[in-house]
Parts: structure tokens; C-alpha cells; sequence
């Protein structure tokens, strides 16, 4: 299959002219389409300006030059973009999915949504892909006529990357692939493995900065090792953080040129002819058995070294600590909320309350622990 002319949309790419629309109709934007207005809506909303002070695996204080979820969402939207343009995919709609995948996150990373997650046992769980959905639909406030963000179906149903069969029957025509086992569109399936792609290899970097793993411990990995024989081959000498960033920047090229070729390749034999087919097919984007393999290692590697490194437990005990405390803290007195969560809470506390400790960066969510907790604390 020859390469695809950037700028055209190839007969698989999700089209913005035959969306499935608004849940609450408004009129065609002008000089832009309705993935570019999903995108820009992202990118002003509340809750995307927050992933600047929220973690992946470090707590946001611990350091300034660790990712956040806003500079992962960047990375992941960046990869995810290359990728769309070589296949012909619709690059404002992967964008859009990329930058909005992790809106839904709560503070201190998987800790966080496990303690929360926790709380919500009785009162129908947490889960933040069905978190993500929930502020764009929901939870943003800024349109006159409406909750939420209001964006296209296709950019939705993107954004729910995981969604049990119980709550896909209450979600509706959003969730409806989860109960007939179709595919997304490939602008989906692309952001979901750039999202993957962007922190396994993120994560080496931030584990080796932290001193948690080391080059030592990554020579038995793969995909690292290759790279960084590779590296030091061609530049003999090279050292520090010169060669970590060499040896990463082929990894992430060796993933994407993979990803590319082999998702080329699922095309081609499938040969769609329009989105339907697409959804009807087996998963298109995907790498290729051996990268899928040294893929899976690095992400095994990373695990065991760093997510399990007992300094990294030490702060997750700490995040879900702090997340319980505060969700029985207000879940026994919602009088305690802010005023503008107090009217949900009429309705549903616990939801209430778990919309507000999501929202909550990693600072806001320490501080508010110590104005309610603290008894030196003067409350505010
Ligand atoms: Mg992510």
C-alpha cells in the first residue's frame, strides 16, 4: 500500500460531515469542523488546565521535571497525531481523544482512583475513562445551554476507552460497542495505544531521573538494551542523561514506525471502505508480534521495578489515605463541600462527593486534607 497524501482522509478516516452530531444540536462552526471545535473545547475546558498538577506516577510536588498528566496528554497527542497523518486517519479527531483521555483522572494517579474507586463500592464505583466521559458531558460549566462540553459522538465514544457491560447499558448509544463487541474508530483505537506507548516510555525516563530503576536493571530489558547498544555504538563515550534521551527517542521511533507499519498492513487486508467497516472489523491499530512482544516486556519491567519500588507504595498508601479521608469526611457532613457541590449532593452525596475529589488536583487534595484535618489548620 503506498503511503497516504498527508492531508487527505483516507476512506477509513472518521469524517466530521457524516458525524453522528451533538446530543444537543447547535449550528456547524465556521472556519473549522466539529473535531477541530471538540479539540479546541478540550483544550479551554477547566478540567485540562488541572492535569497540569496532576501525577502519573510521581506526586506532583516531587519534582518539577517529572510528566504531569498535562505534558503525558501532550506526548500522547503528538505520537498519536504522527501516526493519524501517515494513515490518512482524521488528525483533529485523534487530537481531541488524546488530549481529553485523562480528564477523568482523580489526584495521585492509579492510587488515587483505586482508594476512590473503593468508596464508591456501594454507591456504583469510580472509574476515570467513565470519569473522562462524565466532565465532558457533564461536569464542565461553561456553555449557556447546556452541561458539559457538548462534543460530537465520535469524539465521546473515543474517549470511553473502557466501560463494563452494566454500566454500557445505562450509558446508551455511547457505550453501545461494549455490548455488541464492535471497534471504535481507528481514531480511538490509535490514541488508546499512543496513550500506552507515550507513558511506558515516559516512565523510564522519570524511573531513571528518580534513581527508582537504573540503566543497570534496564540492560535486562529488551527493547532498552537494543536501543541503547545502538547508541553507544555510534557515539562511544556518551553518557548521563545525553544517552538516556538518545536511547529512548529510538525507542519511541522503533514503536512508531512499527505501529505504523503493521497497522498499514491490518488495513490493507481488511481494505475498509468506510468507518462501518472499520467498527465491524478486528482491531486494525496494533503492533506487530515481536514489538508487541519487546512492548509488553518493557511495560512487565516497569511493573515490577518502579510502579512496585516500595518508595512509590509509600506514596500510594499515602494518596489512598488521604482520598478516604476525605470522601468519608464529606460523604458523613456533603455540609462541608463548597457551596457549588452541595447542590448535587442533594441529589446523589456520594457522586457528589466523588466529582469533587476527582476533580481535585494532588496540591488541592493535600491542602484540603490539612484544612480539615489539621487541627493547627485554620479552616478555608
Ligand atoms: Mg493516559
Amino acid at each position: 500500500m503506498a503511503e497516504w497524501p498527508s492531508a487527505a482522509l483516507a476512506p477509513w478516516a472518521a469524517d466530521p460531515r457524516s458525524s453522528r452530531g451533538r446530543v444537543h444540536a447547535e449550528a456547524s462552526p465556521v472556519g473549522r469542523d466539529d473535531y477541530q471545535r471538540d479539540r479546541d473545547r478540550i483544550i479551554h475546558s477547566t478540567a485540562f488546565r488541572r492535569l497540569e498538577y496532576k501525577t502519573q506516577v510521581f506526586v506532583n510536588h516531587e519534582g518539577d521535571l517529572f510528566r504531569t498528566r498535562l505534558t503525558h496528554s501532550l506526548e500522547v497527542a503528538q505520537i498519536a497525531r504522527s501516526v493519524a497523518r501517515n494513515l490518512g486517519l482524521n488528525e483533529s479527531l485523534t487530537e481531541a481523544i488524546s488530549l481529553a483521555h485523562d480528564l477523568g483522572h482523580t489526584p495521585f494517579g492509579h492510587a488515587g482512583q483505586d482508594a476512590l474507586n473503593e468508596c464508591m463500592r456501594d454507591h456504583g464505583g469510580f472509574e476515570h475513562n467513565l470519569q473522562s466521559l462524565r466532565v465532558v458531558d457533564v461536569l464542565e460549566e461553561r456553555y449557556a445551554e447546556f452541561d458539559g462540553l457538548n462534543l460530537t459522538f465520535e469524539a465521546r465514544e473515543g474517549i470511553l476507552k473502557h466501560c463494563s457491560r452494566r454500566n454500557a447499558r445505562e450509558l446508551g448509544a455511547v457505550a453501545e460497542r461494549f455490548l455488541s463487541g464492535a471497534q471504535p474508530s481507528l481514531e480511538a483505537q490509535l490514541a488508546n495505544l499512543a496513550d500506552e506507548l507515550a507513558y511506558n516510555n515516559h516512565d523510564v525516563d522519570d524511573g531513571l531521573r528518580s534513581g527508582l530503576i537504573t540503566l543497570d536493571l534496564l540492560g535486562e530489558v529488551g527493547i532498552f538494551a537494543r536501543h541503547a547498544r545502538e547508541v553507544t555504538t555510534r557515539h562511544p563515550g556518551l553518557s548521563g542523561r545525553r544517552l538516556i534521551h538518545e536511547t529512548i527517542r529510538r525507542m519511541i521511533n522503533s514503536l512508531v514506525v512499527d505501529l505504523t507499519r503493521e497497522t498499514r498492513r491490518r488495513i490493507a487486508d481488511v481494505n475498509p471502505a468506510s468507518v462501518d467497516d472499520v467498527r465491524a472489523a478486528p482491531p486494525l491499530v496494533g503492533f506487530g508480534d515481536s514489538m508487541a512482544a519487546e512492548h509488553a516486556e518493557l511495560k512487565q519491567f516497569l511493573r515490577d521495578a518502579l510502579y512496585r519500588h516500595y518508595r512509590v507504595l509509600r506514596m500510594s498508601a499515602k494518596a489512598r489515605r488521604i482520598v478516604g479521608e476525605l470522601f468519608q469526611a464529606f460523604l458523613s457532613d456533603p455540609r462541608l463541600l463548597p457551596p457549588q457541590d452541595q447542590g448535587r449532593a442533594r441529589q446523589n452525596p456520594a457522586r457528589a462527593v466523588a466529582d469533587y475529589i476527582a476533580g481535585m488536583t494532588d496540591r488541592y487534595a493535600i491542602r484540603e486534607h490539612r484544612r480539615l484535618f489539621g487541627i493547627e489548620e485554620t479552616a478555608g
